[in-house]
């Protein structure tokens, strides 16, 4: 029996659109999860909407402050160490195009400060900040935009920003805190997920805020930023901006055109994330059809939601059911619904026999080839996001 750590709630307030102000709005449906951190677990309600003037799809109620950093602290997973997730040089080359050899850059959301240490190899007088990885990262300042953790006042040539707007609880404050790091004609460089290509990762658990091409450039243009480029985003479902501070605000532009498009994307983004978790069920069946009896040991890699989708319904079947994660903020913590904490995939070194749930859309062909490398025999590999047998391979 393990003790459940508490539950946080978060006090949520209603808002107006954040790109054109309009407080007419149409409810998309709800988001809702429970996050397990290290210490607490947190209750995320997510209720989406379309502005009805603009098209612009947001978290129609905002959580407040105190909960947002207690969840960052306390259950984000940042990226630290090891392999860079995004195109570094892809990256870099946008910065070297639009700030001066030399220049002062401003990471805001800096995470392990990868990124933040190539600038200054490349020659940047560069640092940044960031509210969670600190602790490890050189030259990167613990604290979100606004905590004033050593910030340069209206004197940095670039601000870079990459994946944190969309996760802001008030993006018109934000992005008015970033210009006022900037020297006048300073350039803001900005990438968030692309809700237009891209709306199932956008409406990920820790988004509030899904952009368009278009909503991206109307909200940077009214907090006084001009487009000069997009370029190549540096990761798959990204989009990229790059703006120069002018302090010119133009005249609102409506777009209803926008809203039947943004509700379209909503509705195909929940029918794929229906299917998906469809599939985890799919593939507990197929473990059952597989396995040698109630006695095979399973094994869930990924503590996700298709492993909390499989794992229940695994568990009523199967005496051994665990699942496993390579993150160490997850090995040892307790899983919903299930006896066993969660365990490192080093653990099963011995295991013969064995049934394997891979549950992540990203890796699990890779995670297939790393299991049946290691030396024991498994009796399957089930691909919990498509439901399809990876081992033994279908005749
Ligand atoms: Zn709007």
């Amino acid at each position: 029996m393990t003790l459940e750590a508490p539950l946080v709630k978060a006090h949520w307030t209603p808002v107006p659109c954040d790109v054109c102000s309009s407080a007419r709005q149409e409810a998309l449906g709800e988001r809702r999860y429970t996050v397990s951190g290290r210490t607490q677990r947190f209750d995320m309600r997510f209720q989406d909407a379309v502005c009805l003037d603009c098209g612009f799809v947001f978290a129609a109620r905002r959580p407040d402050d105190a909960f947002l950093m207690a969840y960052y602290r306390d259950a984000h997973i940042g990226h630290r160490g090891g392999e860079l997730h995004f195109d570094a040089e892809a990256r870099s080359a946008v910065v070297r195009r639009h700030v001066r050899s030399g220049g002062r850059v401003v990471e805001v959301g800096a995470n392990d400060g990868a990124f933040t240490a190539i600038l200054k190899d490349q020659g940047f007088e560069a640092f940044g900040f960031d509210p969670v990885e600190a602790d490890e990262a050189r030259d990167v300042a613990k604290g979100f935009a606004g905590s004033g953790a050593g910030a340069p006042q209206a004197d940095a040539d670039g601000v870079v920003a990459y994946y944190v707007l969309e996760h802001v609880i008030d993006p018109r404050a934000w992005l008015a805190e970033l210009a006022s790091y900037l020297k006048p004609g300073g350039v803001l460089i900005v990438e968030v997920p692309n809700y237009a290509t891209h709306p199932e990762d956008s409406l990920n658990m820790e988004h509030l805020l899904h952009f368009t091409p278009d909503s991206l450039a109307r909200m940077l243009a009214s907090c006084g930023f001009e487009m000069i480029e997009t370029p190549g985003a540096t990761v798959a479902y990204g989009q990229a901006a790059v703006a120069r501070k002018t302090g010119e605000v133009p005249p609102p532009s409506p777009r209803p055109d926008a809203v039947q498009s943004a509700r379209m994307a909503y509705r195909q983004a929940a029918a794929a994330r229906q299917a998906r978790l469809d599939a985890a069920v799919s593939a507990a069946s197929a473990a059952k059809a597989l396995s040698q009896g109630p006695e095979t040991p399973i094994y869930v890699w990924g503590a996700n939601e298709y492993a909390e989708r499989a794992a229940p319904l695994l568990s009523k079947v199967f005496k051994s059911v665990t699942v496993l994660d390579k993150s160490p903020s997850k090995v040892g913590k307790a899983f919903d619904g299930l006896a066993e904490p969660i365990a490192h995939p080093d653990d099963t070194q011995g295991v013969d026999g064995a049934i394997f749930l891979v549950c992540s859309p990203n890796w699990n062909r890779q995670i297939a080839e790393e299991i049946l490398q290691r030396s024991r025999p498994a009796l399957a590999v089930i691909d919990a996001v498509t439901g399809a047998v990876l081992s033994p391979s279908s005749p």
